[in-house]
C-alpha cells in the first residue's frame, strides 16, 4: 500500500489564514504606494546590487516563504519601476494606471480564466466590451475585435487581415506571400511598429512606403497619390494605407477623411493607428479631429495608454464581420462548434488572432469603462490636452524656450535655444538625461525637423497644472546650472595659466 505522505500535494497553501493575512498585508501595502505615488520620485536608477541580484540569481531547486519574496520585492522591485504612475513621468505615452485596474487584474488572476473559447462568462465580457469599443470609435456592433498585448499586436493583427482579404488573399494563407507585390503607406511619424508587422507579415519593411508629412506633421495626401501611381506604373500591388491619428512624435492626426476617401477610390484597406490618440474620441471638444476614424477597415488602440487600464491591454477592431476571422480562423470548424456544452459558444476569440490561450484582459477594461465611466475617461482626455496647451503657451511666453511642432493633443515639442549656446542638441539631450536623474520629473527626447526636441507626453490621469509649473521650474534651474557651469569653464580655458 502507498504511504499517504508519498502522494505529491498541490500547490495550495497549507495555512490558508496566514496566506489570506499576507495577501490583506500586500494588497493594503500596494493601495498606499499608489495613493502616496506622487511624493516620491518619478525614477531612480536600480543600484548595481540590485541589478547584480537578479544577474546572479541561480534556478532555485525548492521553494521559499512568500513573505520573503514579498520582502524582495518591496526592496528591489517597486523602488526601481519606470515611473510611469507617477504624475510627472511625461516622457512616453504610458498610462499611469488605477488602483481599481489593480483590483480586477486580482480577480482576474483568481478566476485564472482562458479565453482563446469555450463556453464561459468572461468570453461574454470580452464581447461586452469589443461592443462596447466598437460604439466607441462609430463602428457598426456587427464589428469583430480582440483583446491584445499592445497596439503592436493590435497593428500587426489588422495589417495581417488586410493582406488576407486582398483579392486572392486567401490562398496567401497557403502559400504565403512571396508570388505578389504587395505595398502598402504610412506616414514617415507613423511608429516603428508599423514597419516592424510588415516585417513580421513576410512582405518585407521595404513594402511599407513611408510618406512625407506636411507642414503640420501629417501625411502629405498630394505625395501619397503620387507614391500610389508610382507604384502601380512598376508593377506593384498597393492594397493598405495606414492613417495615424496621434503620432508619437508630435500627437499629430493624419487627414482620416481624405484616407478613407482614397482607400475607397483606390480599392485599398485602410488601417488607423490611434494607440493613444483614438481615446481623444471620448472627449466631445476633441472628437472631431478624429473625423474619419469610423471610416476605417480596423482600427488598433489601446486601453493601456489613455484609458488607464493596467498593462497590457491593447485592441484591434476590424469593421466588417468575417474579414478578421477569414484571415486567422484555422477552418470553416469555427463556424458550427458544438451547439451545447463547453464547446458551444462559436465563434471564439482563437479564430481572429494568432493565440490560442488567452488571459482575462477583458475584466479590467470592463472595470475601467463601467467603473469611470466613458464621460469620465474622456476628461481624462481633455485634461491632458489642455495641460499640454497650457504647457506649449507657457512656452511660447518665455524667451529661452521654443515650441518645435504645432500641439493637436497631448504632445508638447520644445527646446532650450539659449543665446550663446552652440549645440543645442547637446545642451538639450543633457537636460533631459538631468531632469530624469533628479527624479523630479521625465520627458524624453525627440527629433523634429532635424532638431532635438524636449518631448513631453501628457497622458496619466494624475497630472495637474503644478506638474506642469515644476517640469519648466526644473527645465530653467538645470538650465541655469549647465550654463553657469560653460560659462566658468569657459573663463578657466581663458584665464592665464597660474
Ligand atoms: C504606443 C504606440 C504604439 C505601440 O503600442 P504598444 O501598446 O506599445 O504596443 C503604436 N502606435 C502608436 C501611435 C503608439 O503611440
Amino acid at each position: 500500500m502507498q504511504e499517504e505522505s508519498k502522494v505529491v500535494a498541490g500547490l495550495d497553501p497549507e495555512d490558508w489564514e496566514e496566506l489570506k493575512a499576507q495577501g490583506h498585508q500586500m494588497l493594503d501595502d500596494m493601495l498606499e504606494n499608489i495613493r502616496h505615488v506622487s511624493q516620491g520620485p518619478v525614477w531612480q536608477p536600480m543600484p548595481a546590487s540590485v541589478r547584480e541580484g537578479f544577474r546572479d540569481a541561480p534556478l532555485p531547486a525548492s521553494g521559499q516563504e512568500l513573505g520573503a519574496l514579498y520582502q524582495q520585492f518591496t526592496q528591489t522591485v517597486q523602488p526601481y519601476a519606470v515611473g510611469n504612475r507617477h504624475p510627472r513621468f511625461m516622457g512616453w505615452v504610458h498610462g499611469g494606471g488605477t488602483a481599481q485596474g489593480m483590483l480586477a487584474d486580482m480577480l482576474a488572476a483568481g478566476l485564472n480564466a482562458n479565453l482563446g473559447g469555450r463556453d464561459h462568462a468572461p468570453v461574454e465580457v470580452e464581447r461586452m466590451v469589443i461592443r462596447w469599443a466598437a460604439e466607441m470609435f462609430g463602428f457598426s456592433p456587427e464589428a469583430t475585435g480582440l483583446l491584445v498585448t499592445g497596439s503592436s499586436m493590435a497593428n500587426f493583427i489588422a495589417i495581417l487581415t488586410a493582406t488576407r482579404n486582398v483579392s486572392g488573399g486567401q490562398d496567401l494563407r497557403q502559400q504565403g506571400v512571396g508570388g505578389r507585390r504587395l505595398v502598402g503607406y504610412a506616414g514617415e511619424s507613423a511608429h516603428g511598429c508599423v514597419a516592424r508587422a510588415f516585417d513580421m507579415a513576410g512582405l518585407g519593411e521595404q513594402a511599407l512606403r513611408r510618406v512625407p508629412m506636411d507642414s503640420a506633421f501629417r501625411m502629405d495626401m498630394a505625395a501619397l497619390e503620387r507614391m500610389i501611381a508610382q507604384d502601380r506604373a512598376a508593377g506593384f500591388e498597393p492594397f493598405l494605407v495606414v492613417g495615424t491619428a496621434g503620432t508619437v512624435d508630435t500627437g499629430s492626426i493624419d487627414p482620416l477623411n481624405a484616407l478613407a476617401d482614397l482607400a475607397a477610390r483606390e480599392g485599398l484597406w485602410f488601417h488607423v493607428d490611434g494607440a493613444f490618440g483614438a481615446l481623444a474620441k471620448l472627449a466631445p471638444e476633441l472628437a472631431p479631429l478624429l473625423a474619419g476614424l469610423e471610416r476605417a477597415d480596423s482600427l488598433a488602440f489601446d486601453f493601456h495608454k489613455w484609458a488607464q487600464v493596467p498593462y497590457d491591454a491593447g485592441c484591434v477592431l476590424v469593421r466588417e464581420p468575417g474579414r478578421q476571422a477569414a484571415a486567422f480562423a484555422q477552418s470553416l470548424a469555427y463556424l458550427s462548434r458544438e451547439d451545447r456544452g463547453l464547446a458551444a459558444g462559436a465563434p471564439w476569440f482563437c479564430d481572429l488572432g494568432p493565440d490560442l490561450s488567452r488571459g482575462f484582459r477583458a475584466l479590467k477594461v470592463w472595470f475601467a469603462l463601467a467603473g469611470f465611466g466613458t464621460q469620465k475617461l474622456g476628461q481624462v482626455v481633455t485634461q491632458s490636452c489642455a495641460l499640454a496647451q497650457e504647457l506649449a503657451r507657457q512656452v511660447q511666453a518665455t524667451a529661452q524656450l521654443q515650441l518645435l511642432a504645432p500641439v493637436t493633443l497631448n504632445v508638447v515639442c520644445f527646446r532650450v535655444a539659449a543665446p550663446d549656446v552652440e549645440d543645442l542638441d547637446r545642451l538639450n539631450g543633457e537636460l533631459v538625461k538631468d531632469l530624469q536623474l533628479s527624479g523630479v520629473v521625465a520627458p524624453s527626447t525627440t527629433r523634429i525637423g532635424g532638431v532635438l526636441a524636449i518631448r513631453v507626453a501628457l497622458v496619466n490621469h494624475r497630472t495637474t497644472k503644478a506638474d506642469i509649473a515644476i517640469l519648466l521650474d526644473a527645465v530653467h534651474s538645470f538650465t541655469e546650472v549647465r550654463l553657469a557651469h560653460a560659462k566658468m569653464m569657459k573663463e578657466l580655458a581663458g584665464a592665464p595659466q597660474a
